[in-house]
């Protein structure tokens, strides 16, 4: 990726850079493989850079949510609330009553209790609430433990065996009604056979189905689809021909049933990189550190789940050492790279910390009272 240091020079550093014109291109790519009856919903916990989310929405993708925060934010941006979907354990009354009177698509529903909370505030509203279950389906997905969300211990979704239960019971709630099945089985996935055990195990689910007359309209077989961490410009897109592949593969649907997707990281991470600036290099005992001045308060990922992002020194690419890259956070996790090979670095260079552009700027905090950093596009610049 190239990147204009000349105008990062001016600004305060740290910062997220969003490379525009590789956002477009990936959302380009994924809908020339959309097919008719297919929906994409963004997955906006991955990034809600109002820059960024203009593009989404203009590329005519909806929006998942995860909280009533994230429904406020895409309808202020733009994003038709007949496109928004409303996934969650834990939804509170106010949410849901937000996402009922913005009269959004769907609420993806994981549990019993939730449903006739809804049932209850859309009688209340006089409104009907369209759901969909999520069905924990009990997959195991080949990714890190903290970002497996289909196995059957995780706090996710409506185990299988009370599917058609539920859809029983919202039959007789006269305020919902089911139009769907949901599923989400993880993050950060590479092997494509998790996602080809996903679509057998919701035939499995729909012929169980079939045996008492239930079709639903919407299959939402959620995101997952990861990215190249390691070697970002050598592959700066997810495999995406790969991914809808395997759902066109081994997913069968119904006649006239549509398919969701609801991608988040393979949208967004590979066009964003975390800018920051070296404060200091340090001797230390038995290490030469790099400190830079973004942190785990920037980019948590390292920090949270052991993450691996690429870093590149911009300024100097010459010389060869080993450091181990650190912020300036009071916490020993606060490392971005252990013993990585770079170039010289010195004092006043630009790094750029790459794949950042999904779960970094909007997990974001203000630990040790720093202020939030901010997100530009390369066409703002
Ligand atoms: C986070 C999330 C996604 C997106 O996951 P990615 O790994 O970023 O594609 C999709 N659906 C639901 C319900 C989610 O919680």
């Amino acid at each position: 990726m190239k990147f204009p240091i000349d105008k990062f020079e001016t600004r305060q550093t740290p910062f997220y850079y969003y490379d525009a014109d590789l956002l477009d291109e990936t959302l380009q790519t994924i809908k020339s493989q959309l097919q008719p009856g297919d929906h994409m919903h963004f997955a906006v916990k991955a990034c809600t850079n109002p820059g960024v989310l203009a593009h989404v929405i203009r590329a005519g993708f909806g929006a998942d949510c995860v909280s009533g925060g994230e429904i406020q934010v895409c309808l202020d941006a733009g994003f038709p609330a007949d496109k928004i979907v409303f996934a969650g354990v834990g939804k509170s009354d106010w949410e849901i009553l937000l996402a009922l009177r913005a009269d959004i698509f769907c609420f993806n529903v994981e549990s019993i209790p939730e449903l006739e909370v809804i049932n209850q505030l859309a009688q209340r509203e006089g409104r009907t609430a369209r759901v969909a279950f999520r069905i924990n389906p009990n997959v195991g997905a080949h990714t890190h433990d903290n970002i497996t969300t289909g196995r059957a211990e995780n706090k996710f979704g409506i185990a299988m065996e009370d599917m058609v239960e539920v859809i029983r019971l919202s039959r007789q709630l006269p305020n919902v009604e089911c139009i769907g099945l949901h599923f989400h089985i993880g993050s950060q996935l590479l092997d494509m056979d998790d996602f080809a055990t996903l679509s057998l195990r919701i035939n499995e689910l729909q012929e169980e189905l079939d045996c008492y007359g239930i079709v639903l309209p919407h299959i939402n077989v959620g995101g997952g689809l990861g990215i190249d961490y390691i070697e970002p410009d050598l592959h700066p897109m997810a495999d995406f021909a790969s991914y809808f592949a395997t759902f066109r593969r081994y997913l069968r649907l119904r006649p006239g049933q549509q398919l969701h997707f609801e991608l988040g990281r393979a949208i967004v991470a590979q066009c964003g990189s975390l800018i920051t600036r070296v404060l200091y290099v340090k001797q230390g005992a038995v290490k030469k550190f790099v400190i830079v001045d973004a942190g785990m308060t920037e980019l948590i990922r390292p920090a949270l789940y052991d993450a691996h992002h690429c870093i590149q020194n911009l300024t100097n690419d010459e010389g060869d050492e080993i450091y181990d890259v650190v912020g300036p956070i009071c916490e020993s996790s606060d490392v971005f790279a252990k013993d990585l090979p770079l170039p010289h670095c010195s004092r006043g260079d630009l790094m750029a910390i790459r794949s950042a552009g999904a779960y970094g700027e909007t997990m974001a905090s203000q630990y040790n009272c720093r202020p939030l950093s901010t997100g530009v596009l390369s066409t703002d610049l």
